[in-house]
């Protein structure tokens, strides 16, 4: 089916005329549908729509937006189980992850929903007499929102609903890997009654779609998560007009394991965290540290458990992890595979391309470990976004964090220990966004702020009562009823 953008309310044609298609990475048979590949003159179309749109949606007050959203979530709960499915089919999670990836986003809704009946600004005295002074959250027009597959109905709504509580009008672009899940994540909002040009849907690739909304002097905010790399070029567009630019990018993150530590415990959590989504999380764990005395004995569990992990299609219930999204990453990850042999790292587990059977049809890769892995290899240092562990010995606590934190990311990490005194100083010690104890690197709630340090942002936080930040510019009023002029600053 051919698929086409949501402008204005209506679904249309790009003005290019070319069209992608979107196919199961389990299956390469299996095709998702085909969208366009739009281009500037779509974004130009999508922009002035929101624009429009803006001028009415900023006037309703934010309870009611609040209400609108909620309905959002209501549908996405009834729906949760088809999202799901065609989530699973189009980037390869299996299926209760995928169920989760929908969840976060109905999560999103009701939470945000909420806000809109608090939104809170602040009211302080005044150093003057008769005079109060309050300040409250204004809506920063059209927000660009820049999407990568990996979550591709979760990541959406963090930013997308949000940005509606708070009064500002959207243009989306998603990812080229996940269209058909933007697609139906659009067509919910449409069916719950969005008025039209509230929310703009424009498929396409980053250097035709994403750079154009990135540049666009209408779009007054960028929400954008996916690599590194693509963000630093984001920021320069936004700096280039003075907008704001929320980055939400790549990760290394560190689970460190010390000697006292209930392994079997951290093993469950290293196994979620290092394959879950066949490692292809921005919270996923690709580093492991672990203190000396503890070492091969992890390691040893640990490869055996990571050996009977089953590799397949993420619908069949049975599957532990499923494919890589595409060739280009399938083919990325075989590369560091190489690098890291090369380097010197003990290969433990996996290491190779799976094509055994049905395998071939699609896009796997054996979940791998590699040992005796060093500060100074690339394999340590470098996001490769696959189902690749590198795991280093530390010599005791200290050295444990000095590992962790040798790092240019910093987005999760984790620490297994029993050590009441040795936890609370890895809360402070490990440079991280997000630190959590005796569990793995994953499992973020939408109630609580999300994002990273160094070069995972650039300070802003998705998620929880900071999202709004992000949506929002401060209005101060004072208001003098003294019927005189009264000067600020004791100036007579
Ligand atoms: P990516 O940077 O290649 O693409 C992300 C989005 O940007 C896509 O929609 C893409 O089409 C668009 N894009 C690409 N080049 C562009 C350009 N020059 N200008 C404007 N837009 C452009 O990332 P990806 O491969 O889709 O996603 C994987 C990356 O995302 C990993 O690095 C991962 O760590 C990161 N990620 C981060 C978080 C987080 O919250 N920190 C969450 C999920 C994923």
């Amino acid at each position: 089916m051919l698929y086409k953008n949501f402008i204005d309310g209506q679904w249309v044609d790009t003005a290019t005329g070319k069209t992608f298609k979107s196919l199961n990475p389990a299956d390469t048979s299996d095709e998702l549908g085909e969208f366009p590949a739009s281009n500037a003159q779509d974004v130009e179309r999508a922009v002035q729509a929101a624009e429009r749109a803006f001028r009415e949606w900023s006037k309703i007050p934010a309870p009611k937006r609040g209400e609108l959203l909620f309905e959002i979530g209501e549908r996405l709960k009834r729906h949760k189980e088809d999202l799901a499915q065609i989530m699973t089919r189009e980037m390869g999670k299996v299926l209760k992850e995928a169920r989760g990836d929908v969840q976060e986003a109905i999560d999103m809704a009701y939470y945000i929903a909420a806000e809109g009946r608090r939104l809170f600004g602040y009211t302080t005295p005044s150093e003057l007499p008769l005079k109060h002074c309050i300040s409250f959250r204004r809506p920063v027009g059209v927000v660009g929102v820049i999407t990568p597959w990996n979550f591709p109905i979760a990541i959406p709504g963090w930013k997308i609903f949000p940005a509606l509580v708070a009064g500002n009008t959207v243009v989306w672009k998603p990812a080229t890997d996940t269209p058909r899940c933007a697609y139906e994540f659009v067509k919910i909002l449409e069916d719950a009654g969005l008025p039209k040009g509230v929310v703009n849907l424009v498929f396409g690739g980053g250097n035709d779609v994403g750079i154009p909304l990135a540049k666009h002097p209408k779009v007054a905010r960028i929400s954008f998560t996916g690599s590194t790399e693509t963000g630093r070029e984001i920021y320069k567009y936004g700096a280039e007009k003075l907008a704001k630019v929320h980055l939400e990018m790549g990760g290394k993150n560190p689970i460190i394991v010390l000697e006292d530590a209930d392994l079997d415990l951290a093993i469950d959590g290293i196994l979620w965290s290092a394959f879950g989504t066949t490692g292809q999380r921005c919270t996923a764990c690709s580093r492991l540290i672990i203190e000396d005395g503890v070492y091969d004995k992890l390691l040893e569990k640990l490869v055996e458990r990571t050996k009977k992990l089953r590799l397949g299609n993420g619908l069949d219930p049975t599957v532990d992890v499923g494919p890589v999204v595409n060739r280009a990453a399938l083919e990325k990850i075989a590369r560091y595979v190489e690098l890291g042999v090369k380097e010197g790292a003990k290969l433990l587990c996996g290491g190779q391309i799976a094509k055994d059977g049905d395998l071939a049809k699609g896009f796997f890769f054996q979940p791998t470990i590699f040992a005796d892995v060093t500060p100074t290899m690339r394999i340590f240092q470098e996001e490769i976004f696959g189902p690749v562990l590198a795991v280093t010995k530390a010599k005791d606590f200290e050295d444990a964090i000095a590992l962790a934190n040798n790092t240019s990311y910093g987005l999760s990490s984790s620490i297994y220990t029993r050590d009441v005194f040795k936890a609370h100083r890895a809360m402070d010690e490990i440079e991280a966004g997000i630190t959590y104890i005796n569990s793995g690197t994953i499992g973020a709630e939408v109630h609580l702020p999300f994002g990273g340090i160094k070069n995972t942002g650039n300070g802003g936080r998705e998620s929880g009562w900071t999202a709004i930040d992000e949506y929002t510019e401060w209005k101060t009023i004072y208001i003098d009823f003294s019927g005189r002029l009264q000067k600020a600053q004791g100036i007579d």
